[in-house]
C-alpha cells in the first residue's frame, strides 16, 4: 500500500494534544529533504519527542498532516510505515528476550555475525561481552544492568541492522563520557549518511553536524536554520 522511495518528510500545520484543551504542538510545519539530517532542539517539554512519536505514528495528528514522500502517513498501514522508518527512543525499553535477539529484532534475517557487527558499530559490544552469558544474557525480570545510555546503544545497534530509509533518533539525556560519545557519533554518522535523519539533539556535536536545526518553543517552531546562522 506504500510507495515510499526517497525519504522526504513534510509536516504541514501539524496540531496535536495528548489531552483535550492542552495543545502540545501548534501549526508545526517543516520539510526534511531526502538524505538530510535535521536536529530538533528546545527546552524540556517543548514537544520534541512528540514530533518523533507522531512521525512513527504512536499517535495520529489532530490537525494538519504528516507526509512521507508526499503520502499522508495516516493513510498508510502501520507495518509498512514502520518497515521504512526506524526509531531510537529517548528511553529504550528492551524486550523480554536475550540481548542478541533484542538487536536482531531490527532485521530478523540477520546472522549472529551481523548482530555483533552492529553492536560493535554502536559501541556496546564490549559491554555485552562483560556479562557472563554475553549475547545470550536474558533481559528478563531481574533486569539487565544497563544504564539508559547503554540501552539506547542497544537500540542504535538494532537500527544499524535495520538500516531504514528514515531514522528517528531521540538522544538520551544521560551524560556520556566523551570517548563513548565520539564513538557513537562516528557510528551514527556512518548509519545516517544517505538516510533521512530527524534527531532530537541534546549534544552540541550533533547540532553542529545537522543540515538544518529546528528550535521548538511551546510546541511551535521559533527558529530554523543552520548552526552558524542561529
Ligand atoms: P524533553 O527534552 O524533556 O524530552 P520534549 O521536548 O521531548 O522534552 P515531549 O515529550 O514532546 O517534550 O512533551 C511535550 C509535552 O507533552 C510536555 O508538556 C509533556 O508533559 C506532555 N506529554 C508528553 N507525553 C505525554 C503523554 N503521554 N500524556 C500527556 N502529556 C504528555
Ligand atoms: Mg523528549
Amino acid at each position: 500500500d506504500l510507495l515510499f522511495t526517497e525519504g522526504r518528510v513534510d509536516f504541514q500545520n501539524v496540531c496535536f494534544s495528548y489531552t483535550a484543551g492542552k495543545e502540545i504542538l501548534s501549526e508545526v510545519s517543516f520539510t526534511v529533504m531526502p538524505g538530510q539530517t535535521v536536529a530538533l532542539v528546545g527546552p524540556s517539554g517543548s514537544g520534541k519527542s512528540t514530533i518523533i512519536r507522531l512521525l512513527f505514528r504512536f499517535y495520529d495528528v489532530q490537525g494538519g498532516c504528516i507526509l512521507i514522500d508526499g503520502q499522508d502517513i495516516s493513510k498508510v498501514k502501520q507495518n509498512s510505515l514502520r518497515s521504512y522508518v526506524g526509531v531510537v527512543p529517548q528511553d529504550t525499553v528492551l524486550f523480554n528476550d536475550n540481548i542478541r535477539e533484542n538487536i536482531r529484532y531490527g532485521r530478523i534475517s540477520a546472522s549472529d555475525q551481523e548482530v555483533e557487527e552492529a553492536a560493535v558499530a554502536a559501541d556496546i559490544h564490549h559491554k555485552i561481552l562483560s556479562f557472563p552469558d554475553g549475547y545470550d544474557t536474558e533481559v528478563g525480570e531481574r533486569g539487565l544492568k544497563l544504564s539508559g545510555g547503554e540501552k539506547q546503544r542497544v537500540a542504535i545497534a538494532r537500527t544499524i541492522l535495520k538500516s531504514p530509509r528514515i531514522i528517528l533518533l531521540d538522544e538520551a539525556t544521560s551524560a556520556l563520557d566523551s570517548q563513548t560519545e565520539r564513538n557513537i557519533q562516528a557510528s551514527l554518522a556512518k548509519v545516517c549518511a544517505n538516510h533521512t535523519t530527524l534527531v532530537v539533539a541534546h549534544r552540541l556535536s550533533t547540532i553542529i553536524k545537522a543540515d538544518q536545526i529546528l528550535v521548538l518553543h511551546d510546541g511551535r517552531i521559533a527558529e530554523q536554520g543552520r548552526h552558524e546562522e542561529l
